[in-house]
């Protein structure tokens, strides 16, 4: 048979001399390895307790962005979802009422708002795509769930605190992003 390639090794069946034979002397190796260990710096920590900074680059959890008076950034203009190669996001827009001035930056805002984050490969292309700002990829990540459904997320889960209403809320999602 032709190999694919020129680095396959052929496999040597010698059969086991006696020391082989009594195992003692692998498991002893083994063991070696694994005490020398022990002086070793740990690569894993104590996660939750314990956490790795992000990189300044990591792309995490999407965040729906508000305006300095607090009213809602998205104008449901669509193209984060054309721009996502995974289709992951989909939304409805609805027309802003009278009145509504205050919650909509607007005249036109997404009414549903959703990613599933199942789909996502947080390449962070509809972060780039908004004109108004209005997502961005934070630091945080989705946490497990054993329910597919647990991983479509909507507005609510998305829209980042009122500054003016939760300041701490709206600082914990913002992170270090300016
Ligand atoms: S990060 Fe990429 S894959 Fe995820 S929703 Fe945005 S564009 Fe789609
Ligand atoms: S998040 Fe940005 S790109 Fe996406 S619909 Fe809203 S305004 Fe448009």
């Amino acid at each position: 048979m032709q190999a694919l390639t020129n680095r396959g090794k052929e496999v040597e069946r010698k059969p086991m001399s006696f020391w082989e034979s009594l195992y003692l002397p692998g498991i002893f190796k083994g063991m070696a390895i694994t005490f020398s260990h022990l002086f070793k710096k740990k690569p894993t920590i104590h996660y939750p307790e314990q956490k790795r900074e992000f990189s300044p680059v990591f792309r995490g959890l999407h965040v729906l962005n508000r305006d300095e008076e607090g009213r809602e950034n998205c104008t449901a203009c669509g193209l984060c979802a054309v721009a996502c190669p995974a289709e992951a996001i989909t939304m409805e827009g609805a027309e802003r009422m009278p009145g509504e001035e205050n919650l909509y930056r607007e005249e036109k805002y997404a009414a549903k708002y959703e990613i599933n984050m199942l789909r996502c490969i947080f390449c962070g292309l509809c972060e780039e795509a908004c004109p108004k700002d209005a997502i961005y990829l934070s630091e945080t990540f989705a946490p497990s769930d054993f329910n597919r459904k647990g991983f479509i997320y909507k507005k609510e889960d998305l829209l980042i605190p009122d500054k003016n209403t939760d300041p701490e809320g709206y600082a914990k999602a913002r992170g270090s992003k300016k």
